[in-house]
């Protein structure tokens, strides 16, 4: 069959680009239809995984799946279609006193995304991942037949799809419970690590905080391994906040969001630029401790502030690796990976270290384990393969594994971890890659 909406796809890391089917419907019966007449599909949200886990020969984007179905305000739920995305749901629900209990580095990602990778945040430890809020969704199978699925009904598919990747079918929509909030804002302790040791031991006190996130100075050496900056927070209580923000605590002012207009030339990203970079980064705080009140925009989401900022890595793109490593094998990997790096001179712009807690055992398919996870950005080049290859060593040596929405050249046997979820029907680039089909 000629198919009519080929075109030049690719994910956020602009790695692979690849030229396949991508068509979007909003219709049952039309999706029925797509499933039914392809083989090899996958459904894709907002392209926002790194790699090729949304990628496939033919792509079901749920971008038209985009309608609110309910909103419960007395008992915090919503219900949406899956191409819902995370930003379209706290414009709704934040003035209304609600956040979402789970929440990733990005808000531009769809609901459907949220679920098929079990997104984290910085709560893991203390909130686990977003499936733990999950009431309900509707799943379009192989045979074309619309399923609802929750712990109680059709439980296998459910807890198949959370953390699946896509590989189940298409989720329709879904139904959400939704936190508690007296405002917008997060009271922030932003303290500087000088090492590894000390952010390791900053990490473990700050386990009664919910929200804890460290940034990572991954070109340093020596004594001075693991600088960093650690953030812990909270949902600001209205009347701790200053007075000016007491009004419409609840509503932030609209921002300008600067974009990046074009991919920056490849040699503008470089080991001295980005060795600068996090040279300023690290001394943009001057005080060894500092606390504050930010709006959750800043505290969740500083990477959204621009626009497209993945073009600065160039045409060639870059990819993501995240690893989890269990906890009591945390310091000494995360000093072998850092020391990797630095030495490869191949730096990571952004590094962000947080601590999962305990899994839930349900969520088999969902990456998080307990343990320390560290997220690193590299620019492609030739070197690359080598130093992945590098980290891939030291990540299986320390028992550890590979997030697949991350994921992009990692070895099979750090990312065949998915559970329950083959199917000729459904299947990604990425699965492919890895040889489970
Ligand atoms: C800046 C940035 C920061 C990030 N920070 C985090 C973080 O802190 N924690 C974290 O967990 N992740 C993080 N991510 C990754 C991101 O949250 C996930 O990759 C998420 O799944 C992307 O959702 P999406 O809607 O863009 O889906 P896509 O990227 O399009 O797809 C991701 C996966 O979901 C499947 N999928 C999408 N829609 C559906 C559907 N309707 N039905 C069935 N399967 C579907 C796809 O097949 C694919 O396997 C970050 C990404 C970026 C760009």
């Amino acid at each position: 069959m000629k198919h009519e909406f080929i075109q030049k796809v690719t994910n956020w890391s602009n790695f692979p680009v690849v030229e396949k089917e991508m068509k979007s419907e909003d219709s049952v019966n039309k999706i029925r239809e797509f499933i039914l007449t392809r083989n090899e599909l996958i459904a894709r949200g907002n392209g926002r995984c790194y790699g090729d886990a949304s990628l496939g020969e033919h792509i079901f984007s749920a971008k038209r799946l985009n309608k609110f179905i309910s909103f419960d305000r007395l008992n915090g739920i919503i219900e949406c279609e899956s191409g819902v995305l995370l930003s379209d749901i706290l414009e709704i629900i934040v003035p209304q006193g609600y956040f979402l209990y789970v929440t990733p580095g990005t808000k531009f990602i769809s609901v459907g995304g949220a679920i098929a990778s079990d997104v984290h945040g910085k709560n893991h430890h203390a909130e686990g991942c977003f499936s733990e809020y999950v009431i309900e969704f509707d799943i379009i199978n192989e045979r074309g037949d619309v399923l609802k699925c929750s712990r109680d009904g059709n439980a296998e598919l459910f807890w198949a799809t959370i953390g699946g990747m896509g590989l189940t079918g298409i989720i329709l929509s879904a139904k959400i419970k939704l936190k508690n909030i007296e405002t917008a804002y997060i009271r922030q302790e932003s303290i500087k690590a000088e090492n590894l040791d000390e952010v390791f031991r900053l990490f473990e006190e700050s386990e009664d905080w919910t929200y804890n996130v460290a940034w990572i100075d991954c070109l340093q050496k020596g004594k001075n391994v693991g600088r960093s900056l650690l953030m812990r927070g909270e949902h600001a209580l209205k009347a701790e906040l200053p007075a000016k923000l007491q009004n419409n605590a609840l509503r932030l002012k609209k921002k300008f969001s600067p974009m990046v207009p074009f991919h920056f030339p490849g040699f503008i990203l470089n080991a001295f630029t980005v060795k600068i970079f996090n040279l300023l980064y690290y001394n943009k705080q001057q005080s060894k401790e500092v606390k504050n009140f930010i709006d959750y925009e800043k505290f969740f989401y500083p990477l959204d502030a621009v626009q497209d900022w993945n073009k600065i890595y160039g045409k060639k793109g870059f990819i993501q690796y995240q690893m989890v490593i269990p906890k009591e094998n945390g310091k000494e990997s995360m000093r072998k990976i850092l020391e990797t790096i630095a030495a490869s001179g191949n730096g990571s712009f952004l590094a962000v270290l947080k601590l999962f807690g305990k899994n839930n055992p349900m969520a088999y398919n969902s990456f998080p384990f307990e343990g320390y996870t560290l997220a690193l950005d590299f620019k492609i080049n030739s070197k690359l393969p080598q130093l992945v290859n590098q980290l891939d060593d030291i990540v299986e040596a320390y028992g550890g594994r590979i997030y697949l929405s991350k994921d992009s050249m990692s070895r099979p046997s750090l990312t065949n971890y998915l559970q329950n979820v083959r199917n000729p029907k459904f299947v990604s680039l990425q699965q492919k890659r890895i040889g489970n089909y």
